[in-house]
């Protein structure tokens, strides 16, 4: 291999593609003994990374191959939900000539593409606790992830996203579209929205997040925009304040313990009980045992929008809880403990067309498919921040000119973080410490 992946990864401005945006250079950097593709896409109504796979698995296959090389893994697992069989059959039929390169066939169940449930699912290793798959070996990399790596071995820098727009909208599709564009276009793109009263999740319906305005631009990690009517049990939970979620939990619990029965976590033997982490805020606070198992929950939203029968939000509560112990200065106690997953397991993952019922999801649960389009976007806004880590720091001023895939701002030195580049060719019309915003010329 002349430039190792992570080089490559590193100078076009990559991150996980599929969450929270780690780096991709770091994760790359490394030597391991199995590299995982995942394609299990298990958000509700996302199809990114089926398209992708639809569309480019020759260009993925020959991707991972090189992957798998440079970090000298002896394997390469493609994880894909056995009920795409058409993706399947594609992505089979692009690995034939690598011997490495398998598949393996996953199970219809939420989180199948949660990175430990993967690991798990797929090589039948448990990642110790509060720890990464690099522990044992392992490197996981999203399908889109993998795809821009291809485009920059090719020259091409992080300039575009793949994006679903999904739910109450004319013709739910997914598009390629320059990074920072607004989410108010993309809706346009899939024919506009339906309904009067809407509101707007970024991601998927377990795990995304609600928009404030849909001037908010896409960035590195907007895999779906998820256009739901505000009574929608998804946008329900998201929109309650804390203080109510807090005071429901205290009058409301019965201590059914569905919510840890089905905690996807907790039936890998991860010791999380979110039937106690609602006692510990409800009665004891940041302190104790009880308060410090909110470090192991992953915010999968299995608690409060499948399991709960009260509609209780075990994920806020956890998610408060966690802050609240941050700021104490405990340390992690679970940090690299081995875990057991329950006998139960089988019986108790919940079922993606369940899910989809329970969440009022059933009329927009189509596969979105791919629409080419020509969007040139007068504007665009690149945030400095897209990425776990520091903000990246501009190198451009305002009022200068650059070109579509021109560098607009560099990784801090010694820093964690990524690099962000022009998406469209203009001029910048403002440069903060928090964006770069590129109007087009002649806008
Ligand atoms: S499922 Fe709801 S009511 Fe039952 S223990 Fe969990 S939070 Fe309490
Ligand atoms: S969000 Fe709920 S179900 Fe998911 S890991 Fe946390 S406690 Fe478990």
């Amino acid at each position: 291999m002349n430039k190792r992946m992570s080089d490559i990864a590193r100078q076009a401005g990559i991150v996980g593609a599929g969450g929270a945006g780690f780096p991709t250079h770091v994760k790359l950097d490394a030597r391991v003994e199995t590299v995982i593709l995942n394609g299990a896409e298990c958000e509700p109504l996302m199809s990114v990374d089926q398209n992708i796979m639809l569309r480019d698995a020759d260009l993925l296959a020959g991707m991972l191959e090189k992957v798998r090389l440079d970090l000298g893994a002896g394997e390469a697992i493609i994880g894909i939900k056995a009920k795409h069989e058409e993706v399947i059959a594609a992505m089979q039929e692009a690995i034939k000539t690598y011997a490495s390169l398998y598949i393996a066939p996953l199970g219809d169940f939420y989180p199948a593409g949660d990175e430990v449930v993967l690991v798990y699912e797929t090589t039948g290793k448990l990642i110790p606790h509060s720890s990464i798959p690099l522990e044992i070996g392992v490197v996981v990399m999203n399908v889109e992830t993998l795809w821009n790596l291809a485009q920059a071995e090719a020259g091409r820098p992080l300039t575009h996203k793949w994006v679903t727009v999904s739910g109450a909208v004319a013709s739910p599709g997914t598009f390629w579209v320059p990074l920072g564009v607004s989410v108010r276009q993309m809706i346009d793109l899939a024919g506009g929205a339906v309904i009067a009263d809407y509101a707007v999740i970024d991601g998927g319906p377990m795990m995304g997040r609600m928009l404030a305005d849909l001037e908010h631009p896409v960035t590195k990690t907007t895999k779906g925009l998820l256009v739901l009517p505000r009574h929608n049990p998804v946008i329900g939970v998201q929109s309650q304040p804390l203080t109510t979620i807090l005071r429901q939990a205290r009058a409301m619990c019965c201590q059914c313990r569905l919510c840890t029965d089905l905690c996807p976590r907790n039936l890998l033997g991860y010791g999380i009980n979110p039937n106690q982490t609602i006692l510990a805020a409800s009665y004891g606070g940041a302190q104790g045992d009880k308060a410090l198992q909110s470090l192991l929950c992953s915010e999968c939203g299995a608690c409060d929008l499948y399991a709960c029968p009260m509609g209780l939000s075990p994920r806020r509560v956890n998610q408060l809880l966690k802050a609240e112990v941050t700021k104490t200065g405990i340390k992690n106690p679970f940090v690299g403990k081995t875990a057991q997953p329950d006998a139960m397991r089988p019986y108790r993952r919940i079922p993606t067309k369940r899910l989809i019922r329970r969440l009022n999801l059933k009329g927009y649960a189509a596969f979105a498919p791919f629409y080419p389009t020509e969007l040139q976007p007068d504007k665009v806004v690149l945030p400095l921040k897209q990425h776990i880590g520091s903000p990246a720091e501009a190198v451009v001023k305002a009022g200068e000119a650059v070109a579509m895939g021109q560098l607009v701002a560099e990784i801090p030195r010694g820093k964690l973080g990524s690099r962000i580049f022009a998406s469209i060719a203009g001029r910048v019309s403002e440069c903060s410490q928090e964006r770069i915003v590129i109007e087009r010329a002649n806008s």
